[in-house]
């Protein structure tokens, strides 16, 4: 049994330091090039949470001097949504396209995320920048999350190369790309990587041989204490409204964190974990769009 106090991995620590960084270089690319980055961010299905994400979005742009356009627009059909990404692709003043997910119920998010112009698709959810991560290609955009993570890792100088890491959870905007940014031959990977789903058996016969887990699953207290080896470190990218038993509720991650913290070395909380980072890459990523859009 472990017995000192866990390091706690705090996200937003880490996310004012990049913050402060992509405020200056913001401040440089405005300067050389008499304008300043642009991101369009699309709302076309209006749900509390994403009504919440795209504002606290557009106020970390503006913070950092990007400038932000809202278009909050309900699309209740494929053709309507397809239009405005349209618009966006060939609207030489945006840089970079964010399309808030969910899309209303029946819009499959690969048929639009797979139209965004690749040099303005700053989630890097279309097939072209995913594909570019299967090939190994680290150097260009990387989703958000997944970029969030490792830099949250590098900060509190974890090792990740030659870890064993277990993800749980294989969507397509964290698990998989994260499991293939780790594993990936370059400074941000080198790790072996499981990538666990709701159909592995014995879950944790795999969680507890990982030195690093990370939970992107969606259901709160799906790893408990009995399932990760004393001493592993855990990250916490779960984000669930729970009820409290007054009838209040709290925000809590994926992990049970009364049977795990007195097992982990290190862990995220939630909140402050890896939220905050998943919005300072969105800020790094505009950024990069705005200058490969100049170079090229
Ligand atoms: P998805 O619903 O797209 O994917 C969930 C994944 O978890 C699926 O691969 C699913 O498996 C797997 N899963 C579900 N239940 C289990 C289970 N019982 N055992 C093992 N695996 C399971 O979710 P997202 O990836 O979009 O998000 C996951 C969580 O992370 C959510 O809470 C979300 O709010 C949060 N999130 C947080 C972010 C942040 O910045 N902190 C950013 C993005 C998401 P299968 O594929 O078999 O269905």
């Amino acid at each position: 049994m472990k017995q000192t106090a866990p390091r706690i991995l705090y996200g937003d620590i880490v996310a004012e330091t990049i913050r402060q960084q992509v405020a200056i270089d913001v401040t440089k690319f405005t300067e050389t090039h008499s304008r300043s980055p642009h991101i369009a961010v699309v709302l076309s299905h209006e749900t509390e949470p994403s009504k919440i994400y795209v504002a606290r979005k557009i106020e970390a742009c503006q913070a950092v001097g990007i400038r932000s356009t809202a278009i909050s627009q309900p699309c209740t059909q494929k053709q309507e949504l397809i239009s405005i990404i349209s618009r966006l692709n060939n609207d030489p003043d945006i840089d970079a396209i964010l399309v808030q997910l969910p899309l209303f119920p029946g819009i499959d998010p690969l048929a639009i995320t797979d139209i965004i112009d690749p040099k303005k698709d700053v989630d890097c959810f279309s097939a072209y920048n995913l594909g570019k991560l299967v090939q190994g290609r680290t150097d260009g955009l990387i989703p958000c999350t997944p970029k969030g993570i490792v830099k949250l890792l590098q900060y509190y100088s974890i090792p990740i190369q030659g870890q064993n890491i277990a993800i749980v959870g294989r969507s397509t905007i964290v698990g998989k790309p994260l499991s293939l940014l780790l594993s990936s031959n370059s400074s941000w990977g080198n790790a072996t990587t499981s990538l666990l789903h709701s159909h592995t058996q014995n879950m944790a016969s795999i969680t507890k041989k990982a030195d690093i887990i990370i939970v992107a699953a969606g259901v709160p207290g799906l790893i408990s204490g009995d399932m990760i080896s004393s001493g592993a470190i855990v990250v916490d990218v779960g984000i669930n409204r729970v009820m409290n038993t007054n009838g209040s509720s709290k925000l809590c991650g994926d992990v049970e964190m009364s049977s795990v913290l007195n097992k982990v070395s290190a862990i995220t909380p939630v909140p402050r974990g890896v939220g905050p980072m998943t919005v300072a890459s969105l800020l790094e990523n505009t950024l990069l769009c705005a200058e490969k859009r100049t170079t090229i």
